[in-house]
């Protein structure tokens, strides 16, 4: 092996690094190139970027460093534990930008505190760093701080970047890209610029400008996932208002340059706010009925019955909280739950109504609540959200499911592994249905920022749409209404489209995967049954090795792909790995440089 290159240095590129460093144990000399023009950490971590933003995953959770059986963990630190122990040193030699504030962070910080994002991209310069300082002899590892503008794909792969390079593997890293508008959004664009208007697409909030809202002018946000609360601490900041404490209630203090902020997306409701963390690292929830062994059993065919036990999982946490203060005898209950009919348990053990668990009621909150009601029940959602969250994830019962749903990513990934999905299975239960739940129950904000949109909600600033909303260009402004509720507008100057651009190999504007698609080496994911096709919006790689698969169906044996431009194929593959955890994303890293490795 002589020459690997990594595209790309955000975490999934970083990561990549490591472990082809790590891995190699051949005596011959490895070269290893890294590009990315944004630098190590990249665009998402960019330690420019606004303070405003904040990490949604708590310091103890999030490292970069895959467990290593020879090497201390101390010199493999977390995130949080780099910021007790390497952080400051590294930040008085490196970082001359916003040093005092930044140390100040690394000596504040708490385990379970979300820190801002540019703090992590701290971590990540830090970490190419100690890995270059500890290279083994026979490897060397150089950063170009450049765009690769293509490859030619030969026996060996040409980067073509500032100069050109020769090497024998590439793996793309390239993380996640803005992309070409939709019709919709199009027209909303050239609305926009007809009426003077601003129109903003989705796109990372923290690279957006915020500078046309003028004082009082209102703004429609359509989104009320992680992307909307960044705009909440952005907006908030560029109105120039602040969050108070009185009586342990988050209240919002205007600064009287406030406009309004409509809100509404599909759901009407805010992602539920993830629950306190008091779990240490490793303290992960484990399946008590998918075990190896059962997941083993399963045949295509059988994902309802997959997924319900998936929920059960995650209802058995539930109940062992939630009963703990009752007569019945747990140990016998739990026994009962994990086989039986969850149903007939309920019933034989006599589990009062209202301590049973209602996957409906948190799924689908506001169901029962009429159109014209919803903007009411939203602060008491908010409210009794928070309220749960707070409870912690060890210790209130609901908290403690939903952290345990979240934890429990392995059975899934066994099951896409074994292909024990059928395609129709794969497309319509897993993508359409569980994902998107599992989003909305377990990917939310920190419940700081749910506390804020409460406070913002009882200032008046947040105003919310009933479900269903949508957004039209109407004379000279957008209109927001909610389609259950037409008889209730709102007019602004600005809409913004507060979400994430998602994985498109069609629409994505990265220069290098469209150079990539026009040279034929890239092609897309597609999902195939009933006589239909559809594309998930990823590149098309082979599972198993994460091998890119051209146009012509050629498996590319030295071009590997891994990370964002995977979404809709790889579960989950956007979010930081979690320390002491066989987490998804070091075992695809690991795969990829096994293959590299071993051909
Ligand atoms: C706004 C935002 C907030 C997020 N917040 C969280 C969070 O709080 N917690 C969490 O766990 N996850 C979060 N995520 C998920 C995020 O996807 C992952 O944490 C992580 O950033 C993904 O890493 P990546 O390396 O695949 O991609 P990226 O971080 O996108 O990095 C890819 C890098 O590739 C580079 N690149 C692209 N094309 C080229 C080229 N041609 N040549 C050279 N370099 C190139 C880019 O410059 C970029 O720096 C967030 C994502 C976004 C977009």
């Amino acid at each position: 092996m002589g020459k690997i290159a990594v595209v790309g240095t955000g975490p999934y590129g970083l990561i990549m690094l490591d472990h082809l460093v790590q891995k190699y144990t051949n005596a011959e000399e490895l070269e290893i190139l890294a590009f990315d023009p944004a630098g190590p950490g990249g665009q998402v971590w960019s330690t420019k970027q606004d303070g405003a933003v904040l990490m949604n995953s708590v310091m103890e959770h999030v490292t970069l460093f895959a467990e290593h059986p020879l090497i201390k963990s101390s010199e493999r630190p977390s995130l949080y534990e780099w910021s007790k122990q390497q952080a400051p040193d590294f930040i008085k030699q490196y970082v001359e930008e916003n040093q005092e504030e930044f140390l100040t962070q690394a000596a504040s910080l708490k385990r379970n505190d979300c820190c801002q994002r540019r703090f992590y991209g701290l971590y990540q310069q830090w970490f190419i760093l100690n890995l270059k300082s500890n290279l083994p002899e026979n490897i060397s590892l150089t950063f170009y701080q450049e765009e690769v503008e293509d490859l030619i794909v030969e026996e060996q792969i040409t980067i073509i970047a500032k100069e050109n390079h020769l090497v024998d593997r590439v793996i793309l890293a390239t993380g996640h890209a803005d992309n070409e508008l939709t019709e919709t959004e199009q027209q909303l664009q050239t609305f926009a610029k007809e009426q003077q208007l601003t129109y903003q697409p989705p796109k990372n909030p923290a690279k957006v400008s915020l500078e046309n809202i003028l004082p009082q002018e209102d703004v429609i946000l359509r989104g009320l996932g992680l992307s909307f609360f960044d705009y909440v601490a952005l907006l908030t900041k560029h109105w120039g208002g602040t969050f108070i404490e009185e009586a342990g209630e988050l209240l919002y203090q205007p600064s009287g340059k406030e406009g309004k902020m409509i809100l509404g997306s599909g759901r009407g409701l805010p992602y539920h706010a993830r629950p306190v963390n008091e779990k240490l690292a490793g303290e992960d929830a484990q399946p008590q009925i998918l075990t190896d062994e059962r997941i083993q059993q399963f045949q295509p065919g059988e994902a309802a019955e997959f997924f319900d036990l998936l929920k059960k999982e995650a209802e058995l946490v539930y109940y062992e909280k939630k009963l703990a203060d009752t007569s019945i005898d747990i140990a016998e209950f739990l026994t009962a739950y994990r086989k039986e009919d969850r149903n007939d348990v309920l019933d034989r053990f006599q589990v009062p109504e209202e301590l049973r668990w209602n996957w409906d009621a948190l799924v689908n909150p506001g169901k029962e609540v009429e159109a014209q009601d919803f903007p009411a029940f939203v602060p008491s959602y908010m409210d009794n959200d928070i309220k749960e969250a707070e409870k912690g994830n060890l210790s209130g019962a609901v908290a403690a499911a939903l952290d345990a749903m979240k934890e429990l990513q392995m059975p899934v990934h066994k099951m896409i592994d074994q292909r024990a999905f059928t395609a129709k299975e794969y497309w319509e239960e897993l993508w359409g249905d569980y994902d998107p739940t599992y989003g909305f129950l377990t990917v939310g904000p920190p419940v700081l920022r749910m506390k804020q949109l409460a406070a913002l909600t009882k200032a008046g600033i947040a105003i919310f749409l009933a479900p269903n909303m949508e957004v039209e260009g109407v004379e000279d402004c957008f209109v927001a209404f909610s389609k259950q509720n037409n008889q209730v507008t709102y007019k602004a100057k600005h809409l913004i489209e507060a979400r994430l651009p998602t994985t498109s190999y069609r629409r994505t504007l990265n220069p290098l995967i469209r150079a990539l698609k026009d040279r034929g080496y890239l092609a897309p994911d597609i999902v195939e049954f009933d006589g239909e096709k559809h594309e998930s919006g990823a590149l098309r790689v082979e599972r198993s090795t994460h091998r890119i698969i051209d146009q012509q169906n050629q498996t590319l044996d030295n071009l590997y792909c891994y990370g964002a431009p995977l979404a809709g194929f790889d579960w989950l593959n956007a979010s930081s790995p979690r320390p002491k955890n066989a987490d998804r994303i070091f075992q695809v890293a690991n795969q990829i440089v096994q293959t590299i490795y071993q051909q």
